[in-house]
């Protein structure tokens, strides 16, 4: 049977879907075949073993689907990889919290599914019975690899993924595919290297990065202040710094991130969380519903209450925020014992200046 000369392409369907996906606010959108083993097989099989995951239990539920996408997608061919720029320029407000800018504006996840649905609806114009799964960074698959195997980018010793444009500044989002398209592979000379260069091994506080390109994420402050639910270990408090949700240090010092571009995307912009937060405000909260009504759509949600009061916390005391003492003297009698602990340590931080 001949092909009809009208018929699109392989190639041209590809193309279709690049265009697409920039056209709706990717920064980059790459292929890759499914069956392409992701470089980290092993070495991320070795990582959860050696128990670097802490409290992240759902890594270790993913990990047998992490590296193969037919568990996912039966008969999965191609992974649509997209990245997003998500950058901003951080407004120095004084002596507060800080966010990690992914965090400043609107729920990652909530913009990434909103692009990945109407990418998906294209897919489903060019190929009409085809099966799709996607994923926006929660995805159970090795995506950083997956994206350098597309050639988005090369992942450095900060664990992030480097991409040409726009740094480690992009989030990645995933659609598997049944069919088959047009594909990109890995190119070096597209890419930098880290080379010699240790400056994010050498700037994280808490030294969770190994010059192996591995991350002890149990040391990590982003995971400290996140997905660990339970009290701050005080020999890692006074690392925070004033990081009260996540932190950038290992992407603020990379040589590769000074091409950073802000991000046009407006539910970036748009901050909810921003860039520093008000520890009296925070530590002033009393009920789940003051905190859902000032950061609904927010990924500090993730954090809870309790989560970013606990924060909040140790960095008062990091800060010395003698003012901050009534409110933090008062927590010190909550009913919580994990915010009275926390309390209690940040008071007497202060103390050790004001005596
Ligand atoms: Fe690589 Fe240096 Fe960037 Fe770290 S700071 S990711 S070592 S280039």
């Amino acid at each position: 049977m001949t092909q009809d000369i009208n018929e699109p392409t392989q190639r041209s369907k590809t193309e279709n879907i690049k265009q697409f996906a920039t056209k709706i606010g990717f920064a980059d959108c790459k292929v890759t075949r499914a069956s392409n083993r992701p470089k980290s097989e092993k070495f991320y099989a070795d990582w959860i073993s050696q128990n670097n995951h802490g409290e992240m239990s759902y890594l270790v539920k993913h990990a047998p689907l992490k590296t193969n996408p037919k568990q996912i997608l039966p008969n999965a061919k191609s992974i649509i990889l997209t990245t997003l720029n998500y950058y901003q320029p951080r407004i120095n407000q004084g002596n507060n919290g800080q966010i990690a800018r992914y965090a400043n504006g609107r729920d990652y996840h909530k913009v990434f599914k909103k692009k990945l649905t109407e990418l998906d609806k294209k897919l489903n114009d060019l190929f009409p019975n085809a099966q799709t799964r996607f994923f926006a960074d929660s995805g159970p698959l090795l995506e950083r690899d997956y994206a350098t195997n597309a050639n988005l980018g090369y992942i450095g010793k900060n664990t992030m993924l480097i991409t040409p444009k726009y740094g480690s500044w992009v989030l990645i989002g995933e659609i598997i595919i049944d069919q088959e398209l047009e594909y990109d592979s890995f190119n070096q000379l597209e890419h930098g290297v880290c080379g010699t260069c240790t400056r994010c091994i050498s700037v994280c506080p808490t030294k969770a990065l190994k010059s192996d390109y591995t991350i002890d994420a149990k040391l990590c402050i982003s995971y400290l202040t996140i997905e660990n639910k339970g009290p701050i270990p005080i020999e890692l408090r006074p690392l925070m710094g004033d990081w009260v949700f996540g932190c950038d240090l290992c992407q603020e010092i990379c040589p590769h991130n000074f091409r950073q571009k802000p991000s046009t995307e407006p539910n970036f912009n748009q901050a909810i969380a921003g860039s520093q937060i008000d520890l009296q405000e925070i530590l002033s909260m009393q009920t789940e519903e003051q905190f859902v009504a000032r950061f609904a759509g927010s990924p500090i949600m993730r954090a809870k209450l309790r989560g970013l009061q606990r924060n909040a916390c140790v960095v008062a005391g990091n800060l010395k925020r003698k003012d901050l003492l009534p409110i933090l003297t008062q927590l010190q009698q909550s009913e919580d014992i994990l915010i009275a602990e926390h309390a209690d340590w940040a008071v007497q931080e202060i103390q050790k200046i004001t005596n």
